[in-house]
């Protein structure tokens, strides 16, 4: 168990009021999520929900039992298990631990309870159910519609956003099944951003070189799903406009 005043890492965890987190931790177990970890598959039952500090996750959907996809991406600000707050123990998707680090987890029948008790909990939860949802939308018309350097552009940014570090670890191998293209795709897309002297890309190791330019070179979508998530976040006396749906 943790100490009462050790950092909170989790946004969510965070952002709740003393009594209610007080009353959380004494269920939440620190783990350690290792890359490459499956954390749910499709039409399993979710034994755990974590609460990711340092580690980040990949929502995957799959298409004929093989071809994944990811359609969601959640670290600090996130929690892995939504459908047990939408009133369902299984998992649509596959949960894949894409960035080793640390995570608090509960086991289901707890968190259901404690759910069911808090109503900060409750209200943090839907919020973020609410900009996951617009995520994964958002997500599906980007890899229908924009082309892999804008996409793998906005992807850098979630993640950098959610590790807070500008140096992290992915291979192309992973990018392509992140992005649904082939390798081949993903090192062309990593050498022009690369070129334009955005990032730094070596065995495995991006770096983040030039954070503006990478927004600059992202479609819109990335913009989109931050200022929801940012605007629920705020609630909904300062929540900002719809952007428009320009290309
Ligand atoms: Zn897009």
């Amino acid at each position: 168990m943790l100490a009462p005043h050790a950092p909170v890492q989790n946004h969510l965890l965070a952002a709740l009021p003393r009594k209610d987190y007080q009353r959380l931790l004494a269920r939440l177990e620190p783990v350690k999520l290792t890359f490459g970890e499956v954390l749910y598959e499709p039409g399993k039952t979710i034994r755990h929900v974590y609460f990711p500090g340092t580690s980040l996750v990949s929502l995957l959907t799959l298409a004929d039992g093989h071809l994944a996809l990811e359609t969601g991406l959640l670290g600090r600000d996130g929690m892995v298990g939504i459908p047990l707050v939408l009133g369902h123990d299984e998992s649509s998707v596959r949960a894949l631990v894409q960035g080793t680090g640390t995570a608090m987890r509960m086991a289901s029948a707890h968190f259901r309870e404690e759910f069911r008790l808090s109503l900060p909990l409750q209200q943090e939860l839907y919020r973020y159910a609410h900009t996951l949802m617009a995520q994964i939308s958002q997500t599906a018309a980007c890899n229908r519609f924009h082309v892999v350097e804008t996409r793998l552009a906005r992807w850098l940014l979630m993640t950098h956003d959610r590790v807070k570090s500008d140096q992290f670890r992915m291979t192309h191998e992973f990018l392509g099944h992140m992005l649904g293209v082939r390798r081949v795709g993903v090192t062309k897309a990593a050498q022009a951003l690369q070129k334009r002297k955005l990032i730094r890309y070596t065995r495995g190791d991006i770096t983040v070189l030039d954070r503006g330019g990478l927004e600059a070179a992202a479609c819109r979508c990335y913009e989109i799903v931050k200022d929801m998530h940012d605007g629920a976040r705020a609630g909904p006396a300062v929540r900002k406009p719809q952007v428009s749906a320009a290309a």
